[in-house]
């Protein structure tokens, strides 16, 4: 994960804050609801990122303050990665175990990636 990469704290003006209470915020991002800012208002969307560890990460930009902040979404599981490599087995387009509804599984290269959350589920 990146937050175990020796990057300097976030003083320039560009760099997005890490968000804590994560647990709670990604429940609410893979149910599709809108998130609270920590600064007032709440978070717009506006960069999905995979990471090169198969993790995934979400910028948002807060409505009320401009501030920016990053969102870690966690790698996929075991039982996860079984359940879209039976999809894929069956020949369906995997979809995201995450979120409720019908997120479909992009591939990019070799992997299967989320455009919602970033994460890699499986190898193509
Ligand atoms: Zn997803």
């Amino acid at each position: 994960m990146s937050k175990t990469k020796s990057a300097p704290p976030p003083v320039e003006g560009d760099s997005p804050f890490p968000l804590t209470d994560e647990k709670a915020l990604l429940r609410l991002y893979y149910g599709g609801s809108r998130l609270p800012s920590p600064t007032d208002g709440f978070l717009i969307l506006l960069r999905v990122q995979p990471e090169g560890d198969g993790s995934g990460s979400v910028l948002f930009e807060c409505n009320s303050s401009s501030l920016r902040f990053r969102l870690d979404v966690p790698k996929a599981t075991r039982t996860e990665r079984a359940k879209v490599k039976a999809m894929i087995d069956d020949d369906w387009v995997p979809k995201c175990p995450r979120h409720h509804g019908e997120q479909l599984l992009i591939r990019v290269k070799n992997d299967f990636l989320c455009p919602l959350c970033g994460v890699r589920y499986a190898r193509a």
